[in-house]
């Protein structure tokens, strides 16, 4: 355990000009607030602030970090205010407090672990000043240490999930890689304890089968580099039993297939003689070029530099050496937190302001080089989502600009319809309020209320707009019905009848309308001529008062479909007929699933926009499953000309290898598809994940190309898509 006077020594030996007398505040203040409470091991809580608090002077932060290192758990857990703590250090350590506090309060549940990602989004969007993660990850750090002592196994389980998926990957990118392999390999130890044992023991026998093989190799490089002209340090170090238990499963390889399990690492005092050792090491061994990167002239994203090659070292093994400048070798092992270390020796140029946290701060707030930081994360979501609670923890993802009716309608759809009122964070808000990352929203809902248009204006989500928009249209609808009323009472005295209910029940199958209101609101909504039931309801009489235009007899449609996508159209075959539709119906094929001929195919009426088809397992249809009266039984008609081509989409997987695209392409091909469109959806170090339209002549040829898509390596998984 640390001492107060060796906190203060610590800080002080990097930071002379460190307030030690709030350090010393802080320090009692903390044990005085946590008075006698215990840890679950039975130690006193407060050494765990104090644990914190030394861990982050172990990376040598400021005054502000250390000082919340030890404050950081007064509000959650003690009877401290934010005010009290404001009024005592100041508005900065509040804070910082406050925004460890909002962190501490979030919880993964088990239901949720596929929202790791949004997780960590929200916990970098939560940390606006980097040292609060700083915080939050020695916090967790030192928990981890002493997760042992919690009893309850589903708990230490939570919590090691956790910090597998959030926290490890946080301290990743910000680059704190001594952070990550601790936290990785501590909820590895308590997550699958047998496969870690099973790892070191293979480690132990590597290393008294191999005696002290990799020490010797390392001298003899040393001795290699010295007689080139270089002088370099080389250390080695094992990979740690997470990592490679990761590798064993992400590449499906054997212990004994792994080449790096021992890593080397040269370090020399500038950059030129990076370059030089490599040279040197490229010329005393083979090297594997496959194995070669070089991140200094192009560093990764959170900013770490070094050479890597492979090359077939002494004793004729295959190692990975990785060549850096100490500068180089600090930020590779402790992130930012090196920079702020660095610059710490230089004189500082721009007052206490922290240079680096700035820097990393411009980083996340502009866009386009946050998504290079992030790397995985999709950046632009990121900003574009906000991040919300409801009271019982479930966490809502929305849009930028979502407000309490967005949230409502998120949560389920007739919360929604109903939702009179909303509270956030406790305090009650007007429905129209924006809501901010990390609100807790309480929405109270009424069995009388019903959607208005009002909300129409200011809600976000497509599933908000969509409901508030059927509930206008059902109103709507008794609007229509009467405006259709009117124009066929007026048609039917102009040709000389008597309006009846009764005379349109008789059309009503033809019509595919379930009720006579809603006939006349087609007619009112003018999706359906007049004339058209008029003459349905009074066929002699129309065909002796005015000839009417000619309807296949079979009763398929023929209509005009616009292939504007279709780059190689047939002249001469502008058009699909499809049977089951109204006469004079727009028909439009959905974009969600693209329906080529042979699929089963529905339609749904659009007030205002005629018909879409849609594939009968299209995820689209869900959203229609209330409302069985705009659904049409279609079907293709044979009719139709065998050389007319339609697109479909796939959604496929690929290995990120070169050639792989070469190859999908080449397949489709040579099966006579030709492809479209082509989008990545998603892109990893290892896979991509794309949609692609390819044009075919029907399902079965679609089918065939995804059979033989499926038979190349390259192609991980493929399907049709059918919705996104
Ligand atoms: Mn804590």
């Amino acid at each position: 355990m640390i001492r107060q006077y060796e906190l203060v020594e610590k800080v002080k030996s990097y930071d002379p000009g460190a307030d030690e007398d709030l350090i010393n505040r802080a320090y009692v203040y903390s044990m005085k607030a946590h008075g006698n409470q215990t840890r679950a091991s039975g130690d006193a809580y407060f050494l765990h602030p104090l644990e914190v608090a030394g861990m982050l002077a172990e990376f040598r932060l400021d005054t502000g970090s250390i000082v919340t290192g030890l404050l950081h758990d007064t509000v959650e857990d003690t009877g401290a205010t934010l005010e009290e703590l404001r009024e005592l250090f100041g508005d900065e350590v509040a804070q910082l407090v406050d925004g460890v506090t909002k962190l501490t309060k979030l919880e993964l549940r088990d239901d949720q672990a596929k929202q790791a990602e949004n997780f960590r989004k929200l916990v970098l969007a939560m940390s606006k000043d980097i040292r609060v993660l700083l915080v939050k990850l020695c916090d967790r750090l030192h928990n981890m240490r002493t997760l042992g002592a919690i009893s309850k196994e589903s708990r230490r389980t939570r919590i090691a999930r956790e910090t597998l998926e959030i926290y490890a990957p946080l301290a990743e990118r910000i680059g704190i890689n001594s952070i990550k392999d601790e936290l990785e390999d501590l909820a590895f130890l308590h997550l699958n304890p047998d496969a870690r044992e099973s790892i070191v023991a293979r480690l132990e026998q590597l290393r008294s089968d191999g005696g002290d093989s990799a020490e010797q190799i390392s001298t003899d490089l040393q001795k290699s580099l010295t007689e080139g002209g270089v002088q370099a340090e080389v250390l080695y170090r094992e990979k740690r039993p997470y990592s490679i238990w990761r590798k064993m499963v992400n590449k499906n390889q054997a212990f004994e297939q792994l080449s790096d399990i021992v890593a080397f690492r040269v370090i020399v005092s500038d950059k030129a003689d990076c370059y030089q050792a490599l040279g040197i090491l490229h010329d005393r061994y083979a090297s594997l070029p496959d194995r070669f990167k070089d991140y200094i002239s192009t560093p990764k994203p959170n900013g770490y530099q070094s050479i890597h090659s492979g090359i077939i070292g002494p004793s004729k093994r295959r190692i990975e050496v990785q060549i850096r400048t100490e500068d180089m070798h600090k930020v590779a092992e402790y992130g930012v937190a090196a920079h702020w270390a660095y610059k710490q020796g230089q004189p500082r140029q721009d007052g206490p302001e922290y240079q680096w946290l700035r820097e990393l701060l411009d980083i996340l707030e502009d866009a386009q080089r946050a998504e290079e930081f992030l790397e995985h994360t999709k950046m632009e979501l990121f900003q574009d989502e906000v991040f919300c609670f409801t009271p019982k923890g479930r966490l809502i993802t929305l849009p930028q600009g979502a407000s309490a009716v967005d949230f409502a309608y998120a949560i389920h759809s007739d919360i929604g319809d109903t939702c009179v009122g909303a509270r956030v964070n406790g305090r009650h808000v007007p429905l129209r309020h924006v809501l901010q990352n990390g609100d807790q929203v309480d929405i109270s809902t009424s069995r009388t209320q019903t959607p208005s248009p009002e909300w129409e204006r200011f809600v976000v989500t497509g599933k908000a707009r969509a409901r508030i928009r059927r509930f206008i249209r059902t109103r709507q609808r008794d609007e229509y019905s009467e405006v259709g009323r009117q124009i066929m009472q007026k048609l039917f005295r102009q040709e000389g009848y008597e309006f009846g209910e009764r005379t349109l029940e008789r059309v009503l199958k033809e019509f595919r309308s379930p009720s006579v209101t809603d006939l006349l609101a087609s007619v009112g909504a003018g999706l359906i001529a007049s004339r058209d039931v008029f003459s349905t309801a009074f066929p002699d009489h129309a065909r002796n008062n005015q000839p009417n235009r000619e309807l296949p007899a079979d009763g398929a449609t023929v209509i005009p479909f616009e292939r504007n996508r279709t780059r190689n159209r047939k002249a001469g075959d502008p058009t699909i007929a499809i049977r089951g539709l109204i006469p004079n119906m727009a028909v439009h094929f959905a974009r969600c699933c693209h329906p080529i001929r042979g699929d089963r195919i529905v339609g749904i009426v659009t007030s205002g926009k005629g018909v879409t088809i849609h594939t009968i397992d299209c995820e689209t249809l869900e959203s229609f499953q209330e409302s069985p009266e705009r659904w049409l039984d279609v079907s293709w008609d044979n009719r139709n000309d065998p050389d007319t081509r339609f697109v479909g989409r796939v959604s496929a997987v690929l290995a990120n290898e070169p050639g792989s695209l070469g190859t999908l392409s080449t397949v489709i091909g040579k099966n006579s598809g030709n492809i479209n469109n082509l989008k990545i959806v998603n892109r990893s170090v290892d896979f991509f994940e794309m949609l692609i339209d390819i044009e075919v002549d029907d399902v079965k040829h679609l089918n065939n190309i995804i059979a033989a898509l499926r038979a190349t390596p390259v192609i991980s998984t493929i399907d049709r898509a059918h919705a996104g």
